[in-house]
């Protein structure tokens, strides 16, 4: 009698910028700075102090961002992001993004823009709401105008900005977990961004 074994293998694809002195920031935010706060060699162990605004890099935005007496990223649980995925490839657009680009979506809706100025519309945000999702994510430094913040954030939608990689996510399956630091009274926060895809 033979056995059939099914492997179910998993991939984890980062979807997160490096965080230094480099990475450029928004316009008007902080420039990162890390600087050495010990040495190895000359202390006996080594460490670096941060200075970065809480939207350096891949980053998620909390409610309080744009919402007087919203969330605090704090206060958000831990279930806004982490869920299943879908990217959807909107480098070919010469416009905004409209409800007209989800035709398919998950519980977390990532949009590949190929780092062209595409933005999501108040409209197509408001779809998103309709629709129920958790989160949604851009390869963008930012995800559309205030209009379209406001009204994601009002519904308690977490939004990623400046996600890589998405390009290998297109037409994928894939569970996203992009986990924010616990900042008290926090606004948003750096994540570690990632997918895991499993592959049959
Ligand atoms: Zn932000």
């Amino acid at each position: 009698m033979s056995v059939l074994l099914k492997v179910v293998k998993e991939m984890i694809i980062d979807l997160t910028m490096e965080l230094s002195e480099k990475t450029p920031v928004y316009p008007g935010d902080p420039k990162i700075e890390i600087k050495e706060w010990t040495d190895v060699e000359k202390d006996g162990y080594q460490m670096n102090t941060l200075f970065l605004g809480e939207h350096s890099g891949t980053h998620v935005d909390a409610p309080a961002h744009f919402i007087p007496g919203g969330r605090t990223i704090d206060e958000m649980p831990l279930e806004k992001f982490i869920g299943k995925g879908i990217v959807i490839d909107v480098s070919q657009l010469d416009r905004n993004i409209e409800p007209s680009e989800m035709l398919r979506v998950a519980e977390i809706v990532l949009f590949y823009t190929g780092g062209k100025a595409i933005y999501l519309s108040e409209e197509g945000a408001r779809y998103l709401i309709d629709l129920r999702v958790k989160a949604v994510g851009i390869d963008n430094s930012t995800i559309g105008d205030f209009k379209t913040h406001k009204v994601l954030l009002s519904n308690e939608i977490s939004i990623f900005e400046n996600l890589t990689n998405l390009e290998n996510l297109i037409g994928k399956e894939f569970t996203f977990i992009g986990v924010p630091l616990k900042i008290k009274n926090g606004s948003g926060s750096p994540v570690r961004a990632f997918a895991i895809i499993k592959e049959k």
